[in-house]
Formats: C-alpha cells, sequence, structure tokens
C-alpha cells in the first residue's frame, strides 16, 4: 500500500481504542503486515510501568533490534524519572480533572508540568518516527485518555479506530486465568468481575466517543466483523488512512498470514519469530461457557450501549458493514 495522504512533517498515528480483551493485539499484528504500517502495540504502557518488557519478538526491549535502538534514542533525550513521576500524576486522571484540563486546553493555558508531560511523551514518538521513518504507526494502549493527550501534540496526526467487543465477551475473558507472559510463565494477568467489567465497558466507550466521534479521523470497527470478514475491515481501515489500496494477500478468507512483530504490549502469551498463519474464529466462548447470571448482569448494565452499536441481545451479531 501507498500513503496518498499529502505530504506533511506530522507522525501519522492510528490509535486503537476501546476496552481491554477486545482484540486490539491481533488486530495490530494484521495491520502490521501493511506494507508502511509499524504496529508498536501499547506503548503508553510500556513506558508507563517497565521499559524492561519482552518485545512480541520474544526478546527484551533491551535486546529486540528494533526496541534497541529506539529507546537509546529515546534515552539520550527524555528524563525517565521525571516522567514516570508526571505519569503518575496524568496517567489516572478523575473527571473532574480531566474535565479542568479540557477547559485549560480551551484557553491555551494549559500547565507546566502537564505541557511537559506532552513534550516527553511526544519525544518517544518522534524517536520511533526517526527509525520507521515514512511508517504509520499504530499504537492499541487502548485508554481513551491517551488518546486525547496524542491529540493534543502538535506533531502527531491522530486517527482513532475504536474497537469494540460484545460485552459479554470482554467480561468472559476477564474472568478466565491467563498468564501475563509465555515466556516467564510467573505471573497470571489479574481476573475482574463481570460488574466490573461491564462497568468499565460503558464507560470506556462512552468516553471514546465523546473525544473522538465527531472527527473525520475516526472509525468504529467491530471485533466480530474483524474476525468474520478481515479483509473488508482492512480496507476499511486503509481507506481511513488513506493508504491505496493494493492486493492484500496475506488475508485469504479467514486465514491471515502474519510474521514478526515488534509489539511492546497487549495480548503476549503467543511469541512468534517467523511468519505463522492465524485462523480467525467468531467470540462463540462466552456463549458456552460463560454463567447465565453473568450474561444477564452484564446485558442489563451494557444493553443501552449495545442496542447503540446494534449488537443482538441474543447472539451478539453487530450490524453489517457498511
Ligand atoms: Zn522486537
Amino acid at each position: 500500500m501507498t500513503n496518498t495522504t499529502e505530504p506533511t512533517d506530522k507522525i501519522k498515528i492510528l490509535y486503537i481504542a476501546g476496552t481491554g480483551r477486545n482484540g486490539s493485539t491481533l488486530l495490530e499484528r494484521i495491520l502490521n503486515e501493511i506494507p508502511g504500517v509499524f504496529a508498536v502495540g501499547e506503548l503508553g504502557r510500556v513506558t508507563r510501568y517497565n521499559k524492561n518488557k519482552t518485545c512480541l519478538c520474544g526478546e527484551k526491549l533491551t535486546v529486540c533490534p528494533v526496541w534497541n535502538v529506539i529507546t537509546n534514542e529515546i534515552d539520550s533525550q527524555v528524563d525517565e524519572e521525571r516522567f514516570a513521576q508526571l505519569d503518575r500524576k496524568y496517567s489516572h486522571q478523575k473527571l473532574i480533572e480531566l474535565l479542568k484540563l479540557l477547559i485549560k486546553q480551551k484557553k491555551q493555558k494549559l500547565p507546566n508540568d502537564f505541557q511537559q508531560y506532552l513534550d516527553s511523551l511526544e519525544l518517544k514518538y518522534k524517536a520511533i518516527h526517526q527509525y520507521k521513518s515514512d511508517q504509520i504507526i499504530t499504537d492499541s494502549t487502548i485508554d481513551a485518555l491517551y488518546g486525547y493527550y496524542l491529540s493534543l501534540m502538535p506533531a502527531i496526526d491522530l486517527y482513532v479506530l475504536h474497537l469494540i467487543r460484545d460485552p459479554r465477551g470482554v467480561s468472559y475473558s476477564w474472568q478466565r486465568l491467563k498468564f501475563a507472559s509465555s515466556i516467564s510463565k510467573k505471573s497470571w494477568t489479574p481476573q475482574i468481575s463481570p460488574l466490573k467489567t461491564a462497568l468499565s465497558w460503558v464507560k470506556r466507550n462512552i468516553f471514546i466517543e465523546f473525544m473522538f466521534a465527531r472527527t473525520e479521523k475516526y472509525l468504529q470497527i467491530h471485533y466480530k466483523d474483524l474476525v468474520e470478514n478481515p479483509l473488508e475491515v482492512v480496507k476499511r481501515i486503509a481507506n481511513l488512512l488513506n493508504l491505496k489500496s493494493e492486493p492484500l494477500d496475506f488475508i485469504k478468507g479467514q486465514k491471515i498470514s502474519v510474521g514478526e512483530s515488534h509489539l511492546t504490549g497487549g495480548n503476549m502469551d503467543a511469541f512468534k519469530k517467523g511468519r505463522e498463519e492465524i485462523i480467525l474464529k467468531a467470540d462463540e466462548q462466552w456463549k458456552h461457557h460463560m454463567k447465565w447470571a453473568d450474561i444477564i448482569l452484564v446485558t442489563l448494565i451494557t444493553w443501552p450501549l449495545m442496542l447503540r452499536y446494534s449488537f443482538s441481545m441474543h447472539s451478539g451479531s453487530p450490524r453489517e458493514l457498511n
């Protein structure tokens, strides 16, 4: 594919927003196959919590041939200790604090330390762009708040992909025990109750729509559409990004051939070297294994938004692709 956007010095980022366990890692691995696209995974969480994490290629970020170069460049420009301090302050803003920030942004009076935080974050993306010049970066940090921060950076040309998965599928996924990493197998990801995941699903989706849905650089994608018709979904995303279509021959029906990628975070239960074939499957497990009480609870909490997104209360089928 070729980037047909007007020439610009800005860094083009496709930010994947949504809820956890919504298939964003899978989507990024697919998008990474498009020439001109570089998928970075959940970069916000890596820079936030642990730079010594493992890349999806199986190497530590400090050893991975891609991230070793990028993190060295970042280290030469960003004071990580100060960044971590500011990140603790700004990455978990309560609604009232966020509203204050929005008002200050309108008045162009952002607090100095917040501006310093944004500048450091922007430097990280500039370091990636320097290494992967002319590539569109995809980032699946997921949080709408982080996406909002990206939208404030003058060097970034932001596109938002709102990835929506049936809340019962999300909830069931959070109930299952899962290793945090296939390499160490020492820690599990936390299990979260259906009540919490349902409330979070509603809050996050409303927030994403509130922040981004009014712009033309916003696209909603259903996870179910992605697994049932990946070619059509990838074409829609390419269209959003003004990528000129060429044959996407790594997608054959629901079979996708994906190569090694360098995602920094996400669903890291399958480190892979070399090329592999993935067969996409519909999101059906919750229908067979989730407790009825949990299905009813999650449906009761989420039904207004489920109707808005055209999910069937019974089957979880989303609306047809446009
Ligand atoms: Zn790597």
